[in-house]
């Protein structure tokens, strides 16, 4: 599977809080189609960086672009429009909103094709089945977020990312707290949705799932890029070892 032309750049992305630089500097750019997974010990700044891309922090320098089109400062909702979508390390649903209105979320519009909204709408489907949410079940248009698990809760927030039909699809450690067999069904959506072009981010801790699937990884480190390339190089990089093993 070979990644296409690039389509989210992120230049010199710096964001301050108080004294700290959460990011310190950050370039890197995503391929149509590519997954890149982003590591690196606690407060180095990886879910610094999917706020700031998502618009829901603005940068405090940098830029943020999209096919060319800045992102920097418009906000979350017209970033998830444009097509970033996102999912967090907690997951965020509506309490008292059904499956059936999660899912009724408006879609947003660009540069997609019939095969790449077919892949989104097939994957969120999958989501949905894997947290035991059959959308085909009458009674669970009908079900309220409230009385899901939390597993429940990770599946119908990612089904409601890939809902919208993203171009890019960040997802803040997806796989916290599900069995293996649902981080394998997780994986299979991802790997179908990035074959059909849609560019992923994955914050992750579990480096074997890093492994298995993703075409390059970033680590970050003090807010910086330490170190990217192929996940099979990460083992034998000495300090990314010393930076990322040190928590991990
Ligand atoms: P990671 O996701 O890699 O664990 P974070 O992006 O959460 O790292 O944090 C990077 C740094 O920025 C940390 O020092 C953290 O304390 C700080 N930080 C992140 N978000 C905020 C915030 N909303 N307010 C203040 N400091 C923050």
């Amino acid at each position: 599977r070979a990644p296409g032309e690039p389509i989210l750049k992120v230049t010199d992305l710096r964001r301050s809080f108080g004294g700290v630089d959460a990011l310190g500097g950050v370039s890197m750019e995503l391929r149509r189609g590519e997954i890149v997974g982003l590591i690196g010990p606690n407060g180095s700044g990886k879910t610094t960086l999917l706020n700031v891309v998502s618009g829901h922090y603005p940068p405090t320098a940098g830029r943020i672009t999209l096919h060319g089109t800045d992102l920097g400062g418009l906000g979350a909702a017209a970033v998830a429009k444009r097509g970033v979508s996102r999912t967090f390390q907690t997951p965020k649903t509506f309490p008292g909103m059904s499956i059936e209105e999660h899912l009724a979320l408006p879609a947003v519009h660009g540069k997609r094709d019939e095969a790449m909204r077919d892949a989104c709408r097939r994957g969120a489907l999958t989501l949905l089945e894997l947290g035991g949410l059959d959308p085909h079940d009458p009674a669970a248009g009908t079900r309220e977020s409230r009385v899901m698990s939390h597993g429940q809760l990770r599946f119908l927030e990612a089904a409601m990312a890939l809902g919208t039909c993203p171009e890019v699809l960040l997802l803040d450690e997806p796989a916290a707290g599900l069995s293996a067999a649902e981080i394998e069904g997780f994986e299979r959506v991802v790997s179908d949705v990035a074959a059909a072009g849609v560019a992923v981010v994955i914050v992750e801790h579990h480096l074997d799932m890093i492994s298995r699937l993703v075409d390059r990884v970033v680590v970050l480190d003090l807010g910086k890029v330490l170190w990217e390339g192929e996940p099979g190089d990460l083992h034998s990089v000495d300090s990314v070892r010393a930076a990322y093993m040190g928590v991990a």
